[in-house]
């Protein structure tokens, strides 16, 4: 076999990814690739590393600076926010929504303001580390207001009188709480996606797929609960139409005669609802395990 048709036997090809070097994204980046078997040290102040089972390369990056990193090609990948992908504008290709570093866009006023609608929102001037995405949603909704851009701190523009708006990543909310402000539009719902360059090499390309079914599996399985139960023999089939399982329910005898093992796998959106219908149809000693990969 030549390097091309097994690129994992050529050690100087490497994918390179680069992730963010410190704050919300960097702990649940470097956890995902753990789950998905590839290790990866890190060291203090490093802003490069290697994986150690898989040709991978790291860099630690802002995570402003890595869209542009991806469009230049000095790296091929990167896991960054989808508010800054679209705040950039880069010539990138987001390829998959990861699951993690979920939060919103949303703009806010004054808690006290009456706010009934988006005309509110005339006139006024809005501080905001994101001038494009606000744009574009001003822009939509056909309303004339001045952005003000700041790099950090948004949410003390309207006490400092600033501005009379903010625009700003939130997702309990409780910063805008704490400085007196509401939330009243939605610019954005935003989270990790992974982006890839445009012009992929064919290596780096397969390396790319090789790491996507990694991390689809991965993503399944947290999506997914494995449920065994005891059930006895003449409520079986009841049962066994309420769980979808991945083919269909396995079902094992137990050792008591006229009862038996029932095992499947459930979906977490579905989860609570099926168990409550599973115990009214006599269903006992339901055990619900997680699932660490799930291949289909
Ligand atoms: P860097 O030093 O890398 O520029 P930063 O301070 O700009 O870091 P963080 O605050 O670490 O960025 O946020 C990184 C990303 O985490 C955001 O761009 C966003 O996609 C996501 N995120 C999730 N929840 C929140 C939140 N409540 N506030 C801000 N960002 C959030
Ligand atoms: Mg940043």
């Amino acid at each position: 076999m030549d390097s091309f048709n097994d690129p994992l036997k050529d050690e100087s090809i490497k994918l390179k990814i680069a992730i963010q070097k410190s704050g919300r994204l960097h702990d649940d980046s470097l956890r995902l690739l753990k789950e998905c078997g590839i290790e990866i040290s890190n060291g203090v102040n490093k802003l490069k590393s290697e994986a150690s089972n898989f040709p991978m390369e790291v860099y630690f990056l802002r995570d402003d600076d890595i869209p542009q990193y991806v469009e230049d090609a000095v790296a091929d990948i990167g896991f960054v926010g989808e508010n800054i992908v679209y705040e950039k504008k880069k010539k990138v290709e987001v390829v998959e929504k990861l699951g993690f570093g979920k939060c919103r866009l949303a703009i806010a006023v004054n808690r006290h303001d009456e706010y009934s609608d988006r005309s509110f929102l005339n006139g006024k001037k809005i501080a905001t580390s994101y001038p494009v995405l606000v744009q574009q949603f001003l822009d939509e909704n056909n309303i004339n207001a001045e952005i003000h851009e700041i790099s950090g701190s948004v949410e003390i523009a309207p006490g400092i009188g600033l501005a009379e708006a903010i625009c700003d990543l939130v997702s309990s909310g409780s910063t805008l709480f704490t400085n007196g402000l509401k939330e009243v539009e939605t610019v954005l719902q935003s989270q990790a996606v992974l982006i890839k360059n445009y012009q992929l090499g064919h290596v780096q390309q397969y390396l790319l797929d090789k790491l996507l079914f990694r991390i689809r599996a991965v993503k399944k399985a947290k999506n997914n609960k494995y449920i065994l139960l005891n059930a006895p023999n003449e409520k079986l089939t009841e049962i066994i139409s309420l769980l979808p399982g991945m083919k269909s329910p396995t079902v094992l005898p137990l050792a008591i005669e006229g009862w038996s093992s029932v095992h499947s796998v459930l979906s977490e959106n579905e989860f609570w609802e099926i168990i409550e219908k599973l115990k009214a149809a006599g269903a006992q000693g339901i055990l619900v395990v997680p699932i660490e990969k799930m291949i289909i």
